[in-house]
C-alpha cells in the first residue's frame, strides 16, 4: 500500500509554475524546469513550463507501457519523445534548450526504485534511518563557476544571463552535470537505487522534492530531513511550502542580489508505505 500527497506551487509573482509533479499507480515524479535567463535564445517556442509538463506526461506514458523497465530507460524514452513533441519548429541543439531536474520513485512488489537527475532530491526513511539522495554535479559546477571573477557594475539580469551562459560548456557532458533536456543519453547518468519495502526495516516514508522545497532544510534550516518527512506526513506538503515562503520573505529584506533567486517554484511529494508484507512476515 502506498499513500501519496503532493503540492506544487510557482514562486510568488511568477506567471507559471515551471515545476511539475505527477503520480499514477506505482509511480511518483517531481520535475523542476530551468527558468529561461533574460535575453538568451533557447531555440524553443514552447518554453520551460511546457517542457516540464510534457516530460512528466511522457514519463508516465513510458511507465505505463513498460511498468518494470529501468527508470533510466523510461526517462531516456520520455526525453526522446519530447524531442518529437517540439514539432520541428524548435532548434533543440541550442545549449539553452528547455531542461528539467527530475526525481522519480517507483513502487513494485517488495521494492521501490528511485532516480535523481540534477538537483532534485529523494528522501528515504528505511526503518527509521533517513537519507537524502541528490545529484551533486550541478552544485559542484556552480561552485567552480562562482570562483571566477565577475566584472563590476552588472545588474541582476546581466548577472543571471552571465551565469546561465557560463554553465553551457558543462551541461550534459562528462565532468560537468547531467539534466533532462534534449539528450536522451543524459538519463543514463542519473543517480539511481533500490530499497526494499513491506517489512519494518524497509522503506516506510519517502519524499520527492525540487530545490525550491529542499531549501527548507538546506538554505533556511527550518527542520532536518526526518523533520521534513514528519511535516509532510502531518500538516502536509502545502504547509512545508508555506513555511519556505515565510522564510524567503524574512531573508529577502537583507539579501545579496547575486545570491540566487529570492523565491523559487517549490514542489513536494510525500509517499507512505505499508510495513505489512503480503507474505505474512511483516508486522504493523
Ligand atoms: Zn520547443
Amino acid at each position: 500500500v502506498i499513500e501519496v500527497r503532493m503540492c506544487s506551487e510557482p514562486a510568488p509573482g511568477r506567471p507559471v509554475n515551471e515545476d511539475a509533479c505527477v503520480a499514477v499507480d506505482g509511480l511518483v515524479a517531481v520535475l523542476d524546469g530551468v527558468t529561461e535567463a533574460p535575453g538568451v535564445d533557447t531555440g524553443c517556442r514552447h518554453g520551460s513550463a511546457w517542457y516540464t509538463r510534457r516530460l512528466a506526461a511522457r514519463l508516465v506514458r513510458e511507465y505505463l507501457k513498460h511498468p518494470g523497465g529501468a527508470l533510466t530507460g523510461l526517462l531516456a524514452a520520455a526525453i526522446d519523445a519530447v524531442r518529437a513533441d517540439h514539432g520541428g519548429g524548435c532548434d533543440l541543439d541550442r545549449p539553452a534548450t528547455p531542461a528539467a531536474a527530475v526525481a522519480v520513485l517507483r513502487a513494485a512488489a517488495g521494492r521501490a526504485d528511485y532516480l535523481v537527475l540534477c538537483d532534485a532530491t529523494v528522501v528515504l526513511d528505511t526503518g527509521g534511518e533517513v537519507v537524502a539522495v541528490t545529484d551533486e554535479r550541478l552544485a559542484a559546477t556552480i561552485d567552480v563557476l562562482r570562483r571566477e571573477p565577475v566584472p563590476p557594475g552588472l545588474d541582476r539580469e546581466a548577472l543571471w544571463r552571465r551565469h546561465a551562459i557560463a554553465k553551457w560548456p558543462h551541461v550534459n557532458t562528462a565532468g560537468g552535470y547531467w539534466i533532462a533536456a534534449a539528450t536522451p543519453q543524459a538519463a543514463e547518468h542519473a543517480v539511481t537505487g533500490t530499497v526494499t519495502t513491506g517489512h519494518p526495516a524497509g522503506l516506510r516514508r519517502a519524499a520527492l522534492l525540487t530545490d525550491g522545497a529542499t531549501r527548507a532544510v538546506e538554505v533556511f534550516g527550518l527542520t532536518d530531513w526526518p523533520g521534513l518527512l514528519t511535516m509532510l506526513q502531518g500538516p502536509g506538503p502545502g504547509h512545508l511550502i508555506r513555511q519556505v515562503r515565510r522564510a524567503e520573505y524574512r531573508a529577502g529584506r537583507d539579501r545579496d542580489p547575486a545570491a540566487g533567486k529570492p523565491h523559487d517554484d517549490a514542489t513536494a511529494a510525500f509517499c507512505a508505505f505499508s510495513v505489512v508484507a503480503g507474505n505474512g512476515e511483516g508486522t504493523t
